[in-house]
């Protein structure tokens, strides 16, 4: 990890307490991260996997502090984000932007979509008139859509549009990073590749960082130099691209590798389908140990004990099992 990436983000966790009784004092905790640490350099994309429920959501927010972090540093830029002042911290988010999952419940219904692209500029003070109209015209060609489009209404577009109407809006301030919360599982498959294939145009033409999340594996192959695995809250391992799709080390992403509907890669790489037993634990009461271990195929007794650690293998992935050599 170096001090020079774009983010580092060192053991972070982000604890929600349960409640309980009138006083509703904490009686545990939901820990939906937990210690997760990585960096993003300037205009890479980090792809970040796993099941719905493993925390990758919650992680992306608290990066962006719409949620609290319970521990650990957010350092962006340099800056740590947890001291910055809160003029500071306004700032530092010009440059820290997300993109959702659902981008009509993104933009506002009642506002023409012009208006709700041009809206972080108007807000935050810095364009105003035709200054503003202008700016908001380059963003929308930016994003592939004519500059006709501006005064019409979000419910006047299709899915993949108001999708690039979410972007435009993200690109707005100028970001240097983009955290992109499953940004394209709500669209028809056909439009998908196009929005991602945007993503990756803009990344080369202003080097942006993404930090893309996805439960879909082939969505974050399509664009990600590296990938992290997430399961119950931590990071159990992490490599780049090519190397982790072709030869996955952890029992957790050897499963969701074998689950890819690919027959023929699969065929080719002679590997069986994995299917985990049970659920995902609960993350208020986690397994003692590798947290995964009640799923694991090839658990052993040290793993009801001790916790694995995130450690580099010679290969260049960082795994956390104790049976990965
Ligand atoms: Fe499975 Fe044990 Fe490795 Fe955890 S540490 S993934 S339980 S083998």
């Amino acid at each position: 990890m170096s001090n020079k990436s774009l983010l580092n983000i060192d053991n972070l966790a982000v604890h929600f307490p349960i409640g309980d009784g009138l006083m509703r004092r904490a009686n545990g905790y939901v820990k939906a991260v937990d210690g997760v640490s990585f960096s993003l350099e300037k205009g890479e994309t980090l792809g970040l996997v796993g099941e719905s429920g493993c925390g990758k959501s919650t992680l992306g927010n608290a990066i962006l502090r719409l949620v609290e972090p319970s521990a650990g540093h957010i350092l962006f830029k340099g800056q740590d984000l947890a001291a910055l002042s809160p003029q500071a911290l306004r700032q530092a988010r010009f440059h820290m932007q997300m993109i959702f999952q659902d981008p009509y419940a993104s933009l506002n219904p009642r506002m023409s979509v012009g208006a709700s692209v041009g809206e972080p500029l108007l807000v935050h003070g810095l364009l105003k008139g035709e200054a503003l109209r202008d700016r908001v015209i380059s963003l929308f060609e930016r994003v592939g859509l004519g500059r006709e489009h501006i005064d019409r209404y979000p419910h006047q577009f299709s899915g993949g549009q108001r999708q690039r109407l979410v972007i435009a809006r993200a690109l707005a301030l100028n970001p240097s990073l983009i955290v992109c919360d499953e940004p394209v599982s709500a669209l028809d498959v056909s439009v998908r590749s196009q929005i991602l294939n945007l993503l990756v145009e803009l990344q080369r033409s202003m080097g942006l960082a993404y930090l893309l999340i996805s439960h879909d594996l082939s969505v974050v192959r399509h664009i990600s130099d590296r990938v992290a695995v997430m399961y119950l809250g931590r990071i159990v391992e992490m490599a780049d691209r090519d190397t982790l799709y072709r030869q996955p080390l952890h029992p957790y992403t050897r499963a969701l590798m074998s689950a890819i509907p690919d027959p023929v890669s699969r065929a080719r790489r002679n590997r069986q389908r994995i299917v985990l037993s049970g659920e995902v634990p609960s993350p208020s009461n986690p397994p003692a140990g590798c947290n995964f271990h009640s799923r694991c195929p090839i658990a052993k007794d040290q793993c009801t004990k001790i916790a694995p650690i995130l450690e580099l293998k010679s290969n260049g992935t960082q795994v956390a099992c104790h049976l990965v050599e």
